[in-house]
């Protein structure tokens, strides 16, 4: 089969113009200028590929590109007659690892966005959202826990009165609650609900204690913490009524979540802000702001001899970053230069 035709050779720096001629079916030579080369098309280093406006058949690092469409058309039928070796069967595993491998790129970035990313927007969102839709969040997630909680009704009212006597919060109605239950910790749902467990509350000495913990409870409340918390939780639940901002499709998915809801954890910043906003409102309503110091040691002590930390510390386990912190706080603040005088007697009563 000789034949010769007008086509360029590609050394892999410059084209030349090229003939090439059939020695036998299998061999085919190639000449540019002076040089002359024998490729073998059932070598290993064979390979061709055609499409519908080109031919190319490379021998090594050379490859000879076939212009004219009838010699194109009568070297593909012989080619696929004698060399198997087309290009496309050497080149798709390459094709086809790069487009997997940017395939798990994107599904990465997509699977970073979900975990990293939703959480945050979520937050931002529902942090537009008017103050009453922590009070819906907080009011479906109450009465959804309520059930599995034995509140102490007598303790309830006693704590709710010593609260009144502190003015915590100005945008909530703080909502007091004793649980008999005796895991020391205590915890606040957006829009003012706070419960507070036997299990601390008894552990509690002083008055000035209880305002610390009211205070901070209460400051998660009034700074919105717990409200970011739960959507940045449940971010990928809240997301789309938050895109959207409906406000009965937030409260019935915060009732769905009912009981995980007892476990919203802050970050570090968002533990210390409420230790130093609670200190700043404990100052402002005439408590001692070292009783929040006290209230970290006492709890840092609750768990000495168990091995899980109380609740209320578990979330931070840099307890003695907050001591640290709230100690300059207190000092920075100093003592109220009046008393609340009514707390001791309301804290009384509020003792077993
Ligand atoms: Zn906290």
């Amino acid at each position: 089969m000789p034949e010769s035709t007008s086509t360029e050779l590609y050394d892999g720096l410059s084209t030349r113009p090229a003939t090439f001629t059939w020695l036998s079916p299998a061999q085919l030579e190639v000449h540019a200028g002076k040089e002359t080369y024998t490729w073998n098309v059932l070598d290993k280093q064979f390979h061709w590929d055609s499409g519908e406006h080109h031919l190319r058949l490379s021998h090594g690092t050379r490859t000879l590109i076939v212009k004219d469409a009838t010699a194109q058309r009568l070297m593909v039928a012989h080619l696929k007659q004698y060399s198997r070796r087309r290009r496309t069967g050497g080149v798709a595993p390459i094709l086809f690892s790069r487009a997997a491998f940017l395939f798990l790129v994107i599904l990465g970035g997509l699977v970073a966005a979900y975990i990293w990313l939703m959480p945050i927007i979520a937050e931002q969102l529902a942090l537009r959202l008017p103050r009453s839709v922590d009070d819906q969040l907080g009011e479906a997630s109450f009465n959804a826990m309520a059930a599995s909680m034995a509140f102490d009704t007598t303790r309830s009212a006693a704590m709710q009165r010593f609260g009144d006597a502190l003015e915590i919060s100005k945008d909530h109605v703080l909502k007091y609650h004793v649980v008999n239950d005796a895991q020391v910790n205590a915890f606040a749902m957006p829009g003012g609900h706070i419960v507070v467990y036997t299990g601390l509350l008894d552990e509690l000495d002083t008055p000035q204690e209880l305002a610390g913990l009211l205070a901070h409870e209460g400051t998660h409340v009034q700074e919105r913490h717990s409200t970011r918390s739960m959507v940045r939780q449940f971010a990928s639940s809240f997301f789309l009524a938050l895109v959207v901002g409906d406000v009965g499709a937030l409260g019935e998915i915060a009732a769905n979540k009912g009981d995980e809801l007892r476990g919203l954890g802050y970050s570090r910043d968002l533990e210390k802000a409420a230790d130093d906003i609670g200190m700043q409102r404990m100052h402002a309503n005439g408590v001692d702001p070292r009783g929040m110091i006290d209230l970290l040691e006492e709890l840092k002590g609750a768990h000495g001899s168990t091995a899980e930390p109380p609740a209320f510390l578990s979330s931070h386990p840099l307890t003695d970053d907050r001591i640290a912190n709230a100690t300059a706080r207190a000092s920075t603040l100093g003592v109220p230069a009046e008393a609340n005088a009514r707390i001791d007697s309301l804290f009384a009563a509020l003792r077993k």
